[in-house]
């Protein structure tokens, strides 16, 4: 009998966690619970209230094994999900306003927990802000939870064999739960690459893609699939061909990052010997050791955004300073540069108010400087950590010179608020801007004279500059690094700063994008901040080139009309010089 052969399809994604795997797929289809109304008879109201206590008090137990396999797996950091979920469940005012509805509507327990969660549920899910929406699948995670225990369903826990886990969305505690069994990779249709399993999966070193639509219904469990988390490919029903290119691939960048671990203690300079500073990007306390192991010179970007996580308040500047303390003392004697919250556009906002534009809107610098008591608490706590004299603060957002000044009255504000307290710092903690906005671009040289050093944000300088929403499918094409403008921006940047004296990095994604390594060593950038994973890759190429000929190919890159010639003609050079490095 003739087998039918399923047609081969390849689909594109977020990448969300590195590595590459082959393998049966797992379909998990989150219960999804049917509620039915039911009323109930006024002797059934206790016994009502006893089956939902029940529930809870499983929920509560489910969740606290998951907390403590976190905690024992991942650390303190990353285990704080489960704790905010276990609150949910200790949340004293929902469930009285639950068991008071119950008794006075006489309803079924499903019906009145779901309605008075989905309230709090629909509020956040309502906010533009991606943290509190994350935190709104957290909320329904904990409903769904307490919902299956009321209807004294098992969990789904155990996989047998290995498998990749294909699912709409994917909440922290599955992705955990999941990884005890043997996880190939995760995909999930919705999601970012800042979500909570995007962040678990790369902890636990495990590959993931999110955002690929519809997914789910294009597979069933056991087809098979390939996953390339460095890519954010997917391939459904591989052929042949396709296993083998892969499995090559695989190989091949396991023996690369095998012979790149031997860089690791060797300086980022060119055969001609210039140096340049590579450093890292690290959101997590978890990130630390690991950033070591790949050979980073400190961190170019501690996102402090991360330490908002969950929370409901700003951390205080006790809280801050713990944190603060543990980067300075992990990383030293290597330095790290503390950004200040840059909070607005896509990230954690506590305000109710809504923005149109919220990228055009409050964000970052300007919130905080219309916040001087959370900036004083940030900036004092930053100061009591800088004793190591190893660590520098960096303002993002920055438009004007204004608002670098009124930073550094702030600074001045907590530096004499130690003082009179007696509290040891760095007197020349060294300050930086981040270059993201175009006017911040143009008037490089100003600021330059106002600070140490500029840090340039591709992420947002590119968006701002070709007008194209960074986080948009429907634009993601537009959003170009090899753009002329960018380029020509760039070199501008660079050299306004180091005229003034000011050293010039970038921590923006393309510092970590292999392509335009030797492009920017051209144009004189002195540090690269890049993400962990990809930095032995930048550290070969750096230590493989003479500078005179990397400021060659910028020459030639400056003169060129087009994303597409500029791309074609990197590429080019790469094939030619580093073969083994993948490129997008
Ligand atoms: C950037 O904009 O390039 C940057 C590094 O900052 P973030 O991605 O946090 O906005
Ligand atoms: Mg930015």
């Amino acid at each position: 009998m003739e087998q039918s052969i399923k047609q081969e399809i390849k689909l594109k994604g977020i990448p969300a966690s590195p590595g590459i795997a082959t393998g049966p797929v797992f379909l998990f289809r989150k219960h999804e619970p049917i509620i039915p109304i039911r009323s109930i008879a006024a002797d059934e109201v206790e016994p009502e209230i006893e089956r939902l206590r029940n529930a809870v008090a499983r929920s509560k137990k489910e969740l606290t094994k998951v907390f403590e396999f976190a905690e024992q797996k991942l650390g303190t950091e990353q285990s704080k999900i489960f704790e905010a979920q276990l609150l949910i469940l200790e949340d004293v005012v929902l469930f009285d306003v639950v068991y008071k509805r119950l008794k006075r509507e006489r309803k079924n327990a499903e019906h009145i927990l779901k309605d008075e969660m989905e309230k709090y549920h629909q509020l956040m899910m309502a906010s533009k802000d991606e943290f509190a929406r994350e935190r709104a699948d957290d909320l329904l995670d904990v409903q769904n939870r307490i919902l299956r225990n009321l209807e004294e369903q098992k969990l789904i826990s155990k996989i047998e064999g290995s498998h990749v886990i294909i699912s709409h969305n994917l909440a922290a505690a599955d992705t955990l739960i999941f990884s005890r069994n043997d996880v190939l990779a995760y995909v999930t249709e919705l999601g970012g690459a800042t979500s909570h399993m995007a962040l678990l999966a790369r902890a636990l070193k495990i590959p993931a893609i999110v955002g690929i639509h519809q997914l789910s219904s294009l597979v069933q469990t056991e087809d098979q699939i390939v996953i390339d988390g460095y890519s954010g490919t997917v391939v459904l029903h591989p052929s042949p061909e396709t296993l083998l290119f892969y499995e090559k691939k695989k190989t091949q960048h396991l023996a690369f990052e095998e012979a790149l671990s031997t860089l690791r203690d060797f300086p980022a300079e060119t055969l001609d010997g210039h140096r340049i500073k590579l450093a890292a990007n690290v959101e997590l306390e978890e990130e630390f050791e690991f950033i070591k192991m790949q050979g980073a010179e400190g961190i170019g970007l501690y996102r402090t955004e991360s330490l908002l996580i969950g929370k409901e308040v700003f951390p205080s500047e006790e809280e801050q300073f713990e944190v603060y303390h543990h980067i300075a003392e992990s990383v030293f004697p290597n330095h790290a540069i503390i950004r200040t919250f840059d909070i607005g556009g896509d990230k954690f906002m506590t305000q109710a108010m809504k923005e149109n534009n919220p990228f055009l809107g409050w964000r970052g610098i300007r919130v905080m400087l219309d916040k001087p008591q959370i900036f004083l608490d940030q900036l004092r706590a930053i100061l009591r950590a800088s004793r190591l004299k190893n660590l520098a603060l960096m303002l993002p957002m920055v438009t004007s010179i204004k608002e670098v000044q009124l930073s550094k009255q702030l600074i001045a504000q907590a530096k004499d608020d130690l003082r009179a307290q007696k509290i040891p710092f760095d007197e020349n903690l060294r300050l930086g801007v981040m270059i993201e906005v175009p006017a911040a671009a143009v008037i490089a040289d100003h600021l330059a004279r106002e600070v140490s050093f500029l840090s340039i944000g591709t992420n947002d300088l590119i968006q701002y500059l070709l007008a194209v929403d960074r986080g948009n499918d429907i634009v993601s094409d537009l959003f170009q690094e090899f753009h002329p403008a960018v380029i020509r921006f760039l070199r501008r940047i660079i050299e306004r700063g180091k005229q003034e004296h000011a050293w010039v990095g970038m921590c923006g994604q393309m510092a970590g994008d292999p392509l335009a390594t030797i492009l920017l060593v051209g144009l004189g950038l002195d540090e690269f901040s890049v993400v962990p994973t990809v930095l032995p890759e930048i550290k070969k190429i750096i230590r493989s080139i003479h500078f005179t000929e990397a400021q060659h190919v910028a020459e030639r890159v400056l003169a060129m009309q087009s994303e597409d010639e500029i791309k074609a003609f990197l590429k080019h050079l790469m094939k030619h010089k580093f073969p083994d490095i993948p490129i997008g």
